[in-house]
């Protein structure tokens, strides 16, 4: 069985198409998103989604999110006793999703469509590859989550039309414009920026809050920190149905309470929201359109729930974004209408995809400025937002006498100068000997539809032919030390599936008695004592009667409901 899946910043889906139609798939709580977070205890026993984000509260060293964001690169997040990697802790909760799935479908599931930020570069889109190996999941295809989000929307559109994707997740933000005329759907340009989301919205409400109060960050502990910064995003989340919110938090004690409207919210993301025309400013004029010209607006992700994302949208474009697909469950859906069209479903009309590549990849060479030859300037090889699968052709010349090397360099980005471009990774052929400029080399970049870069480079006198496939932070790992990682991996249990809701009512109580004092704490020991005394029975229909019992009663603590 094949599934979409959308591994988001923030939230994660997953999701099928069966008899017809896209369907999200509800985790083993029975919701639709799964929190992009993990926790592990000093069992190894892994904690994800919304238990993992409950016992982030308690124990903030043991747990992990945002952590889409270090896709690719080295960064190790300490969890405990525990040392993981990005793509490892992604692996992580794509194995939840998939057991998730498994036990919704009641049948193994074995491929797996995974979305990623049209933005991500090659060493991300790789480890978000190998995330999916190591949870067990054949990735038969990575795709652009503006463009599987676009399908959500021409599935859902009768007629043919420009869409420009807004898409502002929990940490990126992606723009793409994209053509339905069906049935081929082709993507003319995608901008973005790996390193703007709701996420800093929440940031600006923290930063905010603790300026209120008084508080230098650095000078909290990790725990404060936490609770207000969840504090932050539920009011963040509330100027969806208010005009303003009241903030209350203790800090080392004492209660700090913050009144804040919609209005001065918008002033202080301002700066925020002026990152956010670029990247649209730039799309529009790479795919040679005007704002005119585009006949829809789509919302995806979280955090074009907020008000003040949909006035600046509305008031940038002159007109109301379409609402048609829910802004959380777009792309896990497209990712799904993806997988019937794979699987050649006879109920989907295909619709041919074509994508393009969202950056400039290119190599080193020397340039003659007029007085000599120059190092270190970038050759672009294939352009940004060209459309893929695409192959392209370079020759370049020694640029020495007697040279017996010709090294590649492996370069994406947009700068004349290419160190300031990524470095992907760096070919080295040999060549004979001889004066300058006489040995040829024919570099070839080929970009395949999954986004995955391969470098070939052929040597014109010796016919000599040398290939690589970018294998992203692998070339950093060595063999032996991968087969550790995948040790340790084996060695973390997922906790029971259904024991699920029970450890997150569990964890919940403890972080309310931890947060609680006097009476209100005696009151969550003895509920959590009579849970504790249900689950003993072992009888499931009196576990989930106390469970309910407990749950209602920690929610009148928690919210006064
Ligand atoms: P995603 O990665 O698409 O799941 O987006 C998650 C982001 O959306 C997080 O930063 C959330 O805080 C944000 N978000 C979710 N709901 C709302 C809301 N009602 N208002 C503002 N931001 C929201």
């Amino acid at each position: 069985m094949l599934i979409g899946i959308d591994l988001g910043t923030t939230n994660s889906l997953v999701a099928c198409f069966r008899n017809g139609t896209a369907e999200i798939i509800p985790n083993r709580l029975g919701e639709n998103l799964t929190p992009s977070v993990v926790s592990v205890d000093s069992k190894g026993t892994v904690y994800v989604g919304r238990s993992a984000k409950e016992r982030a509260m308690l124990h903030p060293l043991e747990s992990a999110s945002v952590f889409k964001r270090s896709m690719g690169t080295d960064r190790e997040y300490k969890l405990g006793d525990w040392t993981l990697r990005a793509e490892e802790l992604s692996s992580l909760v794509l194995r939840s999703l998939k057991e998730d799935a498994e036990s919704y479908l009641g049948e193994p599931v074995t491929d797996a469509i995974i979305s990623v930020p049209a933005y991500f570069n090659d060493l991300q889109r790789k480890a978000t590859k190998r995330a999916g190996e190591l949870a067990g999941l054949n990735v038969v295809r990575i795709i652009n989550e503006p463009t599987a989000a676009a399908i959500a929307h021409g599935m859902a559109a009768e007629h043919d039309a420009r869409y420009l994707v807004f898409d502002l997740g929990g940490g990126t933000f992606d723009v793409s414009v994209l053509e339905l005329y069906q049935p081929i759907m082709e993507v003319h340009a995608i901008a973005g920026d790996n390193f703007i989301g709701g996420e800093d919205f929440t940031d600006v409400l923290y930063g905010l809050f603790l300026q209120c109060a008084g508080a230098a960050p650095e000078s909290l502990d990790l725990k404060t920190r936490s609770e207000v910064r969840k504090s932050a995003e539920a009011c963040k989340c509330a100027f969806s149905d208010k005009d303003e919110i009241t903030m209350c938090c203790a800090i080392r004690g004492q209660m700090h309470i913050m009144q804040l409207t919609l209005e001065e919210y918008e002033r202080a993301c301002a700066p925020l929201l002026d990152r956010l025309r670029k990247p649209i400013e730039r799309s529009l004029k790479d795919a040679g359109v005007s704002l005119q010209q585009i006949d829809q607006i789509v919302l995806v992700g979280g955090a074009t729930k907020s008000p003040i994302v949909r006035r600046f949208v509305t008031k940038l474009f002159g007109r109301i974004p379409c609402f048609g697909v829910n802004p959380d469950e777009a792309v896990a859906l497209g990712a799904a209408l993806q997988c019937g069209m794979r699987s050649r479903d006879k109920e989907i009309q295909e619709v041919v995809l074509t994508d393009v590549c969202p950056f400039t990849l290119g190599t080193e060479v020397m340039v003659d400025n007029g007085a000599f030859e120059e190092p270190g300037h970038y050759l672009p090889i294939i352009e940004r937002n060209t459309v893929i699968p695409v192959s392209r052709t370079e020759t370049v010349c020694t640029a020495h006498d007697d040279q017996t090397r010709i090294t590649v360099k492996i370069l994406q980005g947009e700068s004349r100068m290419s160190q300031n471009n990524l470095l992907l990774g760096e070919l080295s052929v040999p060549v004979p000997a001889g004066p300058k400029g006489k040995e040829a080399v024919d570099i070839t970049y080929t970009y395949d539809v999954n986004s995955l870069l391969e470098v070939e480079v052929f040597v014109h006198s010796s016919r000599l032919r040398r290939k690589i496939l970018i294998q992203g932070n692998q070339s950093r790992l060595s063999q032996e030390e991968a087969e550790k990682r995948m040790e340790a991996l084996q060695y973390l249990k997922q906790n029971p599936r259904d024991e699920e809701p029970n450890r997150l009512v569990l964890l919940r109580g403890e972080r309310l008695y931890e947060e609680a004092t006097g009476e209100t704490r005696r009151a969550i020991d003895r509920a959590m004592l009579e849970f504790d005394r249900a689950l003993k029975k072992q009888d499931r229909g009196q576990i989930q009667r106390a469970r309910e019992k407990l749950t209602q009663f920690l929610d009148e603590i928690e919210h006064g409901q």
